[in-house]
């Protein structure tokens, strides 16, 4: 399988080093040209779970890559999707499916500009990654991901279910995606923004009864909003998620904490955002959600 990943930072690198390993051809399109020329001089270092090694695989610029691919994995922050999938149209063809495994809401939508609905793919995943520097990823422990098809049941689901398994991702594709979706990004609202605007991780937050009570608060109205339109999310799923975030992962500090130290835009306008713009939409408030996006924006413009 020909295989574009589309922003080759963390994640990107992960999954094309291990499609690789699985005898996908597999290429990076970034706009970072010093990764780009890491990644082409050096190949790929690689710090996996099995050990240290580095692949040969080649990496450019949008404009540099050429001929249809049959599968585009875009793995770009929320933010720059758009510019992402609008860059490599033209390695889009008639039998090109695209997926997006991206963190929050609306990427579909973005995809949908440039590729059919029909060859749209989604889902989420857990695997954990790291850009290490220019060339250089990691990835310690094990993730799971799920996907499917954004309408229909195509045959390429199950080509593409076995690639990654074969490529050590352990990935299903699941018909019941929209749940496992927006199962994430409700508990990203929760933790995530909250880590962030506080200067904490989800350690300090729960040891104080306002920090679980805003995010048991953001987590009900995220459910709520689900439920509305027809997405049925299990509220005591994601509460079991934030405690054990709470008292498991104390001091991982979630990517819109880092988006904010390092002073990068956040991926909140597709999470909190996207809770609050699917509330309005459906008619279910979302003041705690809406109040932590503001926030959000104005800490993204001090
Ligand atoms: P990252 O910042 O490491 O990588 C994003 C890459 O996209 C960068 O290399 C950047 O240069 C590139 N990029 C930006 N604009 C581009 C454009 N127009 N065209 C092509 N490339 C472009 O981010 P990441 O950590 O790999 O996260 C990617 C997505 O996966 C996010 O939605 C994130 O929330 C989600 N995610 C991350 C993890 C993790 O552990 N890192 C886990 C699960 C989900």
């Amino acid at each position: 399988m020909k295989v574009t990943i589309v922003g080759a930072g963390a994640m990107g690198c992960v999954f094309g080093a291990r499609l690789a390993s699985a005898d996908a051809t597999v290429r990076f399109v970034d706009v970072n040209e010093s990764h780009i020329e890491a990644i082409n001089h050096n190949g790929l270092e690689c710090a996996l779970d099995e050990g240290r090694f580095t692949l040969p695989l080649s990496a450019s610029t949008a404009s540099n890559a050429h001929g249809q691919s049959d599968l585009i994995i875009v793995f770009t922050k929320s933010a720059h999707t758009e510019a992402a999938i609008a860059s490599v149209k033209h390695l889009i063809g008639d039998e090109t499916y695209v997926l997006t495994l991206q963190n929050g809401l609306g990427a579909v939508e973005k995809i949908a500009r440039f590729a059919p609905r029909g060859r749209i793919l989604h889902g989420v995943t857990t695997v954990p990654a790291e850009l290490l520097g220019p060339g250089k990823v990691e990835s310690k422990g094990k993730g799971k991901t799920q996907f499917y098809a954004v309408t229909g049941a195509p045959a390429v689901l199950s080509a593409i279910e076995q690639l990654f398994n074969k490529a050590g991702l352990e990935t299903v594709a699941d018909e019941d995606i929209e749940k496992a979706i927006w199962t994430k990004v409700i508990f990203n609202a929760a933790m995530n923004a909250t880590c962030a605007l506080l200067d904490t991780t989800p350690g300090p937050l729960g040891d104080t009864q306002a920090g679980r009570d805003l995010a048991e608060s953001l987590v009900e109205e995220g459910v709520a909003v689900a439920r509305a339109i027809g997405v049925d999310v299990d509220a005591a799923s994601v509460h079991a998620m934030t405690t054990m975030s709470m008292t498991k992962h104390r001091n991982h500090q979630p990517s819109m904490l880092q988006d904010l130290m390092a002073g990068r835009q956040t991926e909140i306008d597709d999470i909190n955002g996207a809770v609050m713009r699917a509330g309005r939409e459906a008619g279910v408030n979302t003041p705690v959600n809406e109040t932590i996006y503001r926030l959000i924006k104005i800490r993204e413009a001090l």
